[in-house]
């Protein structure tokens, strides 16, 4: 059974188009609702309400976050079934210890297994990426399970990126949150393989395998690089990995 179905919700998105998405409770265990309207609509609990009434099980708000400072707010997600939210930082939302805390708030609320599961969603930025690690400590004093580094501003190339996210990642691990990366190969990412998310979980990058990928040992659990990096940087920054103790540990984690 695939983890997570994802819905995307704009402040258009008519009602009944999004319910006719919530057809396969029986193949997917959760449901992630994406975007930054969702909790401005005036339907957002109705939305919420539908997807549990639907038969799926669990319930992820992915947003950027800001309604969420309002503490009557997240209680009634909560009410209406919200057991996970992953909050997406953008460079001005300077009010993520609010957010962080209204969900804390409600830490233990109601369920044995509950607690309000809380990720973050960090853009690495040409602005941000230098100071990235800095970037994730502010983060881990808000109390997060789990935070996403994800790679999505081509001004700036993978290879200068990489070299800043181990800092990143060993303060994640000193302080035991998990750290993930997104949208960047494992050929990158050295002594650090097991952060790539994609090898973990389903996405809807548009990958493609580059020159490199023939002889690489990661062939069979990596898609590649997205089609639209490629086509503003080319590959030569990628190199096949030849040899790697990992490699067989890597196939077939996804789901
Ligand atoms: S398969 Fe290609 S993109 Fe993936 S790690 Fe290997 S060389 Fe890099």
């Amino acid at each position: 059974m695939l983890k997570f179905k994802r819905i995307y919700i704009d402040a258009d998105r008519p009602f009944d188009d999004i319910k006719n998405d919530l057809t396969d409770a029986g193949s997917h265990e959760g449901v992630v609702l994406i975007g930054d309207y969702l909790v401005y609509r005036e339907d957002c609990m109705k939305v919420v309400e539908t997807v549990k009434s639907a038969g799926y099980k669990r319930i992820r708000i992915q947003s950027t976050g800001h309604k969420l400072q309002e503490a009557g707010f997240v209680q009634e997600l909560i009410d209406a079934g919200v057991f996970q939210y992953e909050i997406e930082l953008s460079e001005f939302h300077t009010d993520v210890a609010q957010v962080f805390n209204n969900i804390r708030m409600f830490e233990g609320y109601g369920q044995p297994d509950f607690s309000p599961y809380l990720a973050a969603r960090i853009s690495i930025t040409k602005n941000n990426f230098t100071r990235i690690g800095d970037v994730v400590r502010m983060v881990l004093q808000c109390r997060t399970d789990r935070i996403t580094l994800f790679f999505d501003d081509y001004d700036v190339k993978m290879s200068d990126v990489t070299p800043y996210l181990s800092l990143a990642i060993e303060t994640g691990l000193l302080t035991q949150v998990w750290i993930q990366t997104e949208n960047i190969p494992l050929c990158l990412m050295d002594g650090y393989e097991h952060h790539v998310s994609e090898i973990y979980m389903e996405d809807e990058w548009e990958r493609k395998h580059v020159a490199a990928c023939g002889k690489c040992v990661y062939k069979t659990s990596c898609e590649g690089i997205e089609v639209e990096y490629t086509k503003m940087h080319g590959d030569g920054e990628f190199k096949a990995v030849l040899k790697s103790g990992y490699a067989k540990e890597m196939v077939g984690l996804r789901r």
